[in-house]
């Protein structure tokens, strides 16, 4: 397959989507993002990479770093995680409240807000130093020693996450907490404030493409099973509220966040992350999820 060639079509294709959507605002860290970015990353399982236009370019990673919290929590409660929190998509805003609501403060999955603040609950309550713990993960699944948090970032979600704090205030009243509001949503802040590179984030993804054996450390960060588990959750869960439209038009297990990325995966295949960061009215990258579609449309691919 020759990936360059169809990563150059694929920025080609795109062109024309530029400027149909907004970038994040709510955050204004983010609004202070030139919406014209556009890069992509490819990575192989056997080995090869293929790049396209600010691939390099570190952006805040949002809702992406919900996939790799979620990988450390299962590795250390497993099923156990699943009495906490749901696995079926949420068809509601990535933040919404009514449903936490009537569901009696039981997460409906961990892609969305209020179930990535009870894995990071998790993290918090098994980890000596959790966010040290999360940062040492992701630098040493994407090779990149200096992965780290934005602090401006940090600082702007934790001074405008009024509904982030709702949400956590809720699962402590309903018991699902076990550490305190301000504990678990500092860490929260902090994995959203991640800035990562479409070349690093294709890295450290991989290994859900390779039955969670990470293919630069030769050793396994997940199970089989747990890999498996990990991409039917980003499937059915990752696109917030048009994961079903997603899965329509392209086809691959993903996870985006509020920064304009997205991250998706061919298992036995490769991973791709590509980041554009005007947003939709559902909060994923517009040009990020036509270039997507394109490459399932070029390949041929899909999991479908
Ligand atoms: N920091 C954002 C929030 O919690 C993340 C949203 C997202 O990327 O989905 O609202």
């Amino acid at each position: 397959m020759d990936f360059d060639r169809i990563l150059e079509e694929i920025a080609q294709h795109v062109r024309p989507c530029f400027g149909k959507g907004r970038v994040a605002d709510y955050i204004p860290a983010l609004a202070a993002v030139p919406g014209d970015k556009f890069g992509m990353a490819l990575r192989t399982v056997d080995g090869g990479y293929h790049e396209i236009g600010d691939a390099r370019e570190r952006f805040s990673i949002q809702s992406i770093s919900k996939v790799f919290t979620l990988n450390i929590a299962v590795s250390y409660v497993g099923e156990a995680l699943w009495r906490r929190v749901g696995r079926e998509p949420s068809g509601n805003p990535f933040n919404s409240l009514v449903q936490l609501e009537y569901e009696q403060g039981i997460p409906r999955n961990p892609m969305i807000n209020a179930g990535a603040i009870v894995v990071s609950d998790v993290l918090l309550t098994h980890c000596d130093d959790a966010k040290q713990t999360l940062l040492d993960r992701l630098r040493a699944l994407s090779g990149a020693a200096d992965v780290g948090f934005d602090p401006v970032v940090a600082r702007s979600e934790a001074e405008t996450g009024f509904i982030n704090r709702a949400l956590a205030s809720f699962l402590k009243g309903h018991g699902n907490l076990e550490n305190e509001v301000e504990a678990v949503l500092d860490l929260y802040f902090h994995q959203c404030a991640l800035a990562m590179s479409c070349s690093e984030l294709s890295m450290a993804a991989l290994h859900l493409a390779n039955g969670g054996v990470s293919p630069l450390l030769g050793a396994a960060v997940l199970t089989p099973q747990q890999s498996k588990r990990v991409n039917a959750v980003m499937l059915t869960c990752g696109l917030y509220d048009a994961v079903g439209e997603f899965a329509f038009r392209v086809g691959l297990p993903a996870k985006s966040g509020v920064g304009g990325g997205i991250v998706a995966v061919l298992p036995g295949h490769y991973a791709v992350a590509v980041w554009s960061p005007e947003l939709d009215e559902s909060g994923n990258s517009t040009v990020g999820g036509a270039a997507l579609e394109h490459l399932t449309t070029l390949t041929g691919h899909s999991v479908f």
